[in-house]
């Protein structure tokens, strides 16, 4: 077995950038992925992916207090920054930027990047101000770092269009690559949160990945409209023991817009509420 190389962890602006640039002066490309900690095979996903491409994998961890909202779970969010650092290490990760919340936000913002669009629709009425907490954080570690790549997963399907829009229209010089959500054998997509469901709740939240293939499969056939398999499955789930569907529908892989009639490529996504806790996924309609 090839043992990785150690893992280098800054905690500042500086440091980061010195680490980025002694990997650059020595001819190597870098690919940053960006979390929240509390990691998980899908985040070692990405640092897998960007091995793949042949960039030095540079992840950071930051819980980013402007992307939760007032009643949201930015106090209770899993941190775990030893076991992540050794997680890092172990998937071959050489740089690891875990700045406090005084490197990222020195002094008040002034400035929010905000992107309009692909932001309207699914988490955006339900997160207001998310997306701008997230698009102006990760504008932030993509300027501190300077990538050639950024690695972000298809879990967090709006947040990658939020991404990879945002990225086109301001001309950041980097590539955005998305990896496959990574799934528990049973199929539920792997995220941090999952920690907050109880035993029981683990069983019942299965249904959703089952459900949205359900819709997957009868639009991709057209035994019927998307809003028809839609409403079954949101009713489908509820009767289950979902607490809330905030939503489940069928959109333009690219815009988000909703579709009636599957024209292109497509995406079912959905928002639930089981318990205390926010589980969202997606999946490819072919
Ligand atoms: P987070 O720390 O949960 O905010 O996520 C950090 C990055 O990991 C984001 O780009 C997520 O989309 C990605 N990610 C989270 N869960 C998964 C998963 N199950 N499979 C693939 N990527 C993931």
């Amino acid at each position: 077995m090839i043992m990785p190389e150690k893992l280098t962890i800054v905690r500042t602006v500086v440091e980061l950038r010195h680490a980025v640039a002694a990997f650059r002066a020595a001819g190597r490309t870098v690919g940053l992925v960006p979390t929240m900690g509390a990691l998980h095979e899908g985040h070692v996903s990405l640092v897998k992916g960007a091995l793949d491409r042949g960039d030095v994998p540079a992840a950071s961890i930051f819980v980013n207090p402007t992307q939760f909202g007032p009643n949201e779970d930015f106090a209770a969010y899993p941190r775990d920054e030893a076991g992540d650092f050794a997680k890092l290490e172990t998937a071959g990760c050489r740089i690891v930027f875990a700045p406090d919340k005084d490197e990222m936000y020195p002094v008040p913002m002034l400035t929010t990047v905000k992107v309009t669009g692909v932001t309207d629709g699914l988490c955006g009425p339900f997160r207001p101000g998310h997306f701008d907490g997230v698009a102006t954080v990760v504008t932030k570690l993509l300027m501190m770092a300077m990538p050639d790549r950024g690695y972000f997963g298809e879990k967090d399907y709006q947040q990658l269009q939020v991404i990879k829009t945002m990225v086109r229209d301001l001309a950041m010089p980097m590539e955005i690559v998305g990896m496959p959500t990574v799934r528990e054998p049973d199929g539920l997509a792997m995220s941090s949160r999952n920690r907050y469901l109880s035993a029981a709740e683990r069983t019942t939240a299965l249904q959703l990945y089952r459900e949205m293939n359900t819709v997957a499969q009868t639009v991709r056939d057209g035994r019927s409209s998307c809003s028809e398999a839609t409403a079954a499955a949101s009713k489908a789930l509820l009767a289950a023991g979902f607490d809330k569907v905030e939503y489940l529908t069928v959109v333009d892989a690219e815009s988000l817009r909703p579709f009636e009639k599957v024209t292109g490529p497509a995406r079912v996504i959905a928002a639930t509420r089981l318990g205390r806790t926010r589980l969202i996924d997606n999946i490819a309609v072919s």
